[in-house]
């Protein structure tokens, strides 16, 4: 870049800088709507995370294909057997919390997985295809991939 052309390019700058000016002051109303609305909306996200992200109802149980749901408010013990009506997983609904309480998987990851009570969570059982999640009613894994 010669010294000619560094030159026009500072002029060409500073006009788009005095233009910029000249719009930011001709448009302050605009820009006082901008951040009101900007404020609005992050509002509206941080209040939705408030009420969604931490108060699931529905404790999401998937095993094998089949999927079923049982409200997180309601205790409940729910026993999974496999084809056989071999006993395998003990899950417990208790106070808003979901556990494994038994397993007879090899690792036992699933039990030391603990208690989940947050939307989004699970306890997965690797060996017997088990996964315990936490849901919105309504709010389904796959409607969650589609948002992201
Ligand atoms: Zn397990």
């Amino acid at each position: 870049m010669n010294a000619r052309a560094f030159i026009t390019l500072v002029q060409e700058l500073t006009v788009i800088k005095v233009k910029f000016k000249q719009t930011i002051k001709n448009n302050r109303a605009n820009i006082t709507i901008l951040i009101i609305l900007i404020f609005l909306i992050v509002a509206f996200f941080l209040a939705r995370n408030f009420f969604w992200s931490d108060t699931p109802d529905t404790v999401v149980i998937q095993h094998n294909d089949s999927i079923k749901e049982y409200p997180l408010s309601e205790d409940n013990d729910i026993a999974i057997m496999d084809i056989l009506n071999n006993y395998h997983n003990l899950v417990i609904i208790k106070d808003g919390k979901v556990w494994m309480e038994k397993a007879d998987c090899p690792d036992k990851l699933c039990m030391k997985q603990g208690k989940i009570s947050k939307e989004g969570q699970s306890i997965v059982c690797l060996p017997h295809k088990i996964i315990v999640s936490l849901r919105k009613k309504g709010h389904s894994p796959e409607m969650d991939a589609v948002a992201k």
